[in-house]
């Protein structure tokens, strides 16, 4: 898995389905994107951002402005975390790391009680 594939070559070589695929990339999964627009993915990098968003959310214990990041290689709480909605119940925050200033994005779910939300957030999430 230390190489780089494209979207297609991926989706083969974890039979995953490709718009499952297309979400993660979505929701912050590491990738390269070309001057062309082609997607490029390197495997262990993929496959290590893969295993932390499958954890249960219990065993991560992650609070809403928390996030794992690549680079660093460990739990930390993001800089201005912004939620963004996307289709259906999945949500992305996205932050900065404290430590190495890089941007994280993670995928989140609606809680089945969600908070009221603030319309005034929501609106300066969209920049
Ligand atoms: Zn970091």
């Amino acid at each position: 898995m230390d190489d780089i594939y494209t979207v297609g070559e991926l989706v083969e070589a974890l039979g995953a389905v490709d718009r499952t695929l297309r979400d993660w990339l979505v929701l912050g999964a590491p990738h390269i994107r070309d001057k062309r627009g082609h997607i490029w993915i390197h495997g262990r990098e993929f496959a290590g951002w893969v295993a932390e968003m499958q954890k249960p959310k219990r065993e991560r214990g992650l609070e809403d402005n928390e996030a794992f990041c690549l680079r660093c290689k460990e739990i930390v709480k993001m800089v201005n975390p912004e939620t963004v909605p996307m289709r259906g119940k999945l949500l992305r925050i996205r932050g900065k790391c404290p430590q190495c200033g890089c941007t994280i994005n993670r995928g989140g779910r609606l809680r089945s009680n969600p908070k009221p939300r603030n319309p005034e957030f929501e609106e300066s999430t969209r920049a």
